[in-house]
């Protein structure tokens, strides 16, 4: 639908979909040439992910229950993480995107710092990929470097190759067009993107949902990911 007032990009996530197959991860991974670090370096907090699946217990044996709470970047309304940036990499652009100028990072790790949500990830060294895994690299974004901080841009890349796709065809940009790999992937499509300032989307419909809430709420951040959770015992 075009309503005339520009993009403002958003995400539900509905946990009580989500099974917790972790294939969100790994398409995220495949599509925005995220490297693979080794165990060793994990041990050391040096993993590097865009959208991590965080596993909670709720209740123990004979009848052990998990929720599986899947957290990108919150693309936060404030966010804390782009005033303290030195040099302007990480910014607001003008469709409610956190978004990074890689070249321009001078990786001082303040916005990692700053991010309640630590879903900021820091090259510490320069990554191979050994052949062939060399040849499955996304030729539509960069391979970021030693020293460069990184993170989930909702996937940009698609959302701009939607948008020219509409515009050689003349058309405004449709819902449901421009997706993100994880939530393409997602097998029981726990994971919805669209456009905020569209309120037929399907992700401004999903938003009024009873369940909701957002990570963190209370530090005003402004998250644009709202979760769907089905709270037990309290008759909702
Ligand atoms: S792909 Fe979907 S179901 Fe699997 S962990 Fe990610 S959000 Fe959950």
């Amino acid at each position: 639908m075009s309503h005339g007032g520009g993009h403002k990009w958003g995400m539900v996530i509905d946990l009580d979909r989500c099974t917790g197959c972790n294939a969100c991860m790994v398409a995220c991974s495949a599509e925005n040439n995220v490297p693979i670090t080794s165990e060793d370096q994990a041990g050391k907090g040096r993993l590097m992910h865009w959208i991590r699946v965080n596993r909670y217990w709720q209740s123990g044996w004979p009848e052990p229950e998990s929720v599986h709470i899947p957290v990108t970047c919150m693309h936060c309304q404030k966010a804390p993480c782009e005033p303290v940036c030195p040099v302007y990499a990480t910014y607001h652009n003008e469709e409610n995107l956190n978004a990074m100028v890689y070249n321009r990072c001078v990786g001082t790790r303040y916005c990692a710092n700053n991010c309640p949500y630590s879903v900021r990830v820091f090259n510490w060294f320069d990554h191979k990929w050994e052949g062939p895994f060399d040849e499955q690299l996304n030729p539509d974004l960069s391979v970021r470097t030693r020293g460069v901080m990184e993170k989930c841009t909702f996937c940009i890349q698609r959302i701009r190759r939607a948008r020219e796709q509409a515009s050689g065809e003349g058309r405004p940009l449709r819902d449901g067009e421009a997706v993100p790999a994880c939530v393409q992937t997602c097998p029981p499509g726990a994971l919805v993107f669209g456009d905020l300032n569209d309120p037929d989307s399907a992700v401004s419909r999903q938003i009024k949902d009873l369940r909701r809430f957002r990570l963190m709420e209370h530090l005003g951040t402004e998250p644009s990911v709202t979760y769907l959770k089905r709270v037990k015992g309290g008759g909702a």
